[in-house]
């Protein structure tokens, strides 16, 4: 059927359907690099203004790094700018293998495949490795990427409870058959910014003969002493059978992900992953500029000490003025508001105040959890900390929370 006025008019009910849900999404256009100081545009057609960035994944604050820069316009010198093939046929530089080698080192794993993106890592990995014969248990809470995953392979697919250790044992009894059972999480969650405990998930793993998967992307670069990931944190480097990452938050932050674990895991998803089959790999001058990130890291823990510093800094801040936060210790720091509205319009009166950090509500959180995720970067200085917590008291008072409880929030606001 043609795009007839009909059909145009269906899906003009739909999208306004979603205006009067209050769940369309609007973009902001950034005028300048990706750093703790942006000029945003907003709403569309207005002057661009300096804002201080609350709400970036750029953790190590590498995306605007001249080092960083600088190593990607030699690598864009040296190997060009595109590959016009995938990995197989004739995709592959030496730069590609090197950055596989260096993530296998600094992740402590046996063997890294690149992706095009972590998102496609997660929909190839499954597929490739697993059948009708085995089974897939997941974390409730798993990042969308590993859910498409979970779709596209044939195995039998269930849950546990968020971190709940005891169910998950239920379940990993209830499948004792199976051929091979894995279970799925994410390393950090990056709505509530708490940690998996991977010590209890890699000893259930053990006992009951099962793989463990960890979707490192909101860890690798700072989440443990040397800031190798969530393994590190909880002492079960080489015990993470499967490791899946992103080179676009802490690692610079451009594009690209991997696969990284076992060596015969990675093995199949080089004969078998589609993602890694049928689309590009990563352009050689986002390899180059993620080599030198690596450089970086494998030198020094500066920044990521510095990003723990920040991290607790603004989490005491936040706490003595009496926000309502979700208790964590990464540098995702929600303040939570219940309310979807409310989130909606401090996030707006937080932009007249200089300070850009987004609003999230349902369907991205549970109804009655809208918050305002605030993230913090080792790119931020103690000025930027200070104005945005200013912002904040000032925007909280404005609308009386400060101090309350969540009862109090929700019985003012409703939720
Ligand atoms: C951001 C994110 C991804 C997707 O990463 P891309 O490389 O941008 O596709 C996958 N998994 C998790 C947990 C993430 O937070």
């Amino acid at each position: 059927m043609a795009f007839s006025d009909a059909v145009r008019e269906g899906f003009q009910k739909e999208l306004e359907g979603l205006r009067s849900a209050g769940i369309f999404k609007t973009e902001r256009f950034i005028h300048s690099a990706q750093a703790a100081d942006i000029s945003v545009e907003f709403p569309a057609g207005s002057a661009p203004k300096k804002v201080v960035n609350m709400c970036a994944n750029n953790y190590l604050g590498l995306s605007s790094h001249p080092e960083v820069v600088q190593a990607a316009h030699a690598g864009l010198d040296s190997r060009g700018y595109g590959m016009s093939s995938v990995r197989f046929i004739c995709g592959t530089q030496d730069i590609h293998k090197e950055l596989e080698r260096r993530m296998t080192e600094f992740l402590g794993a046996e063997d890294t495949i690149l992706f095009p993106s972590c998102m496609d890592a997660n929909a190839g990995v499954f597929e490739a490795i697993l059948n009708e014969s085995d089974v897939m248990i997941s974390d409730r809470l798993v990042h969308a990427s590993i859910i498409d995953g979970i779709r596209l392979c044939k195995a039998e697919r269930d849950i546990f409870k968020h971190a709940d250790m005891e169910h998950l044992e239920r379940k990993l009894e209830l499948h004792k058959d199976k051929r091979l059972k894995v279970v799925i999480t994410d390393g950090v969650f990056s709505m509530d910014g708490d940690t998996a405990p991977l010590d209890e998930m890699a000893r259930l793993c053990e006992k009951h003969g099962a793989m463990l998967f960890v979707d490192d992307s909101h860890s690798t670069g700072f989440i443990g002493k040397t800031g190798r990931g969530t393994h590190e944190k909880y002492g079960v480097v080489g015990k993470v059978d499967i490791i899946t990452t992103t080179f676009g938050k802490a690692l610079g932050g451009a594009s690209g992900g991997c696969v990284s674990g076992r060596r015969e895991l990675v093995e199949m998803c080089r004969q078998r992953a589609r993602p890694y089959l049928f689309s590009n790999t990563i352009a050689p001058v986002v390899v180059a500029g993620v080599l030198r990130v690596l450089d970086l890291l494998s030198k020094s823990t500066e920044r990521r000490d510095k990003l723990e510093k920040n991290a607790a800094y603004w989490r005491k801040g936040l706490t003595e003025a009496g926000f309502v936060l979700k208790e964590g210790d990464t540098p995702i720091v929600p303040v939570m508001l219940f309310n979807a509205k409310l989130s909606q319009d401090f996030s707006r009166d937080l932009f007249d105040e200089g300070i850009y950090a987004v609003g999230f509500f349902f369907p991205v959180v549970p109804k009655g959890a809208a918050r305002i995720r605030t993230q913090i970067s080792a790119g931020h200085e103690t000025h930027h900390l200070d104005k945005a917590l200013a912002a904040f008291v000032k925007v909280g008072k404005i609308y009386g929370i400060l101090g309350k409880t969540k009862e109090e929030i929700v019985e003012r606001y409703g939720a």
